[in-house]
């Protein structure tokens, strides 16, 4: 199946590209395939969490943690995660939250996170071992598993229209609920807001496609960036906030929410770790 699904996907673009009147291609074009590199994280704007802390995070102290953990291999790890989702698995809707494959996308996050639950339990028996190096191998896998959940939790907000669903039900962008994938309560949200018209963008090179016909295209859904069509959409009643900051504020609670879980659920993650953790809001490199 690996060795066929590049072949089903070539197929299948060939087959949904469509021709003008001079027997041009009209779709637009598979975009190309995004870099591998992860920039500094001094170079970009990154939230700094405290997971599982019992005190919200000190923004005045903010500089001064982040430069502690520029160099945090863990860090690292679930930072270029983040990134590399768009990479490796730029064409799986699932991953994003593309084409209204929400099953698929709860059941990968869920899956990661079994990953990251494997990867803890391989390193507590390396611990009993005495084994340093495959605590840290073990350890590092884990950040890298729930990074790519993160990914996956974030896109939820700049993929869908959860946000053009909930700002007409409030009357502070705060009251917006966080949906949590990860969590039975997000998972029974997510389907009960299917039935009220949740959708995600259709992205034609994305599979599977599991959209309504007539779902508006990512390009005209996506809020990853305030300069979207959607995302640059002002909503008055909020503050005049853009969907775009609604979305990140969204995205950044339910990270932090994510975090916190893991730190909870897996002790030594937070003890290798330390208590904080930097990475940014939306990375979307798929230039859709
Ligand atoms: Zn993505």
């Amino acid at each position: 199946m690996r060795l066929l699904q590049p072949l089903v996907i070539s197929l299948a673009m060939m087959l949904s590209v469509s021709y003008g009147a001079q027997g041009q291609p009209v779709s637009p074009q598979k975009p190309p395939k995004p870099p591998e590199d992860v920039p500094d994280l001094r170079t970009v704007k990154p939230i700094v969490v405290c997971g599982n802390c019992d005190q919200p995070f000190d923004t005045s102290t903010h500089k001064e943690v982040l430069e502690g953990l520029v160099s945090n291999k863990y860090v690292g790890e679930l930072r270029k995660a983040l990134y590399l989702q768009d990479t490796y698995h730029q064409f799986e809707s699932k991953v994003h939250f593309d084409n209204c494959d929400f099953d698929d996308g709860i059941a990968y996050i869920d899956s990661l996170l079994a990953e990251v639950d494997r990867h803890v339990t391989a390193a507590l028996a390396a611990q009993d071992e005495k084994d340093q190096a495959a605590v840290e191998a073990s350890v590092l896998n884990a950040f890298f598993a729930l990074g790519q959940a993160l990914h996956g939790v974030q896109d939820f907000y700049a993929h869908t229209n959860y946000v053009e669903l909930s700002v007409g039900q409030v009357k502070k962008s705060t009251d917006i609920d966080v949906v949590s994938p990860w969590k039975q309560s997000g998972k029974d949200r997510i389907k009960e807001l299917i039935s009220k018209g949740l959708v995600s963008g259709y992205v034609f090179w994305g599979f599977p496609q599991m959209c309504p016909k007539g779902t508006p295209a990512h390009a005209d859904m996506a809020k990853d960036k305030a300069t979207t069509p959607s995302g640059a959409v002002k909503v008055p009643h909020l503050e005049n906030r853009n969907r775009y900051q609604i979305a990140v504020q969204l995205a950044r609670e339910a990270s932090q929410d994510l975090i916190d879980d893991a730190f909870r659920k897996w002790p030594l993650l937070k003890e290798v770790n330390g208590k904080h953790m930097a990475f940014e809001v939306l990375v979307d490199r798929r230039s859709l």
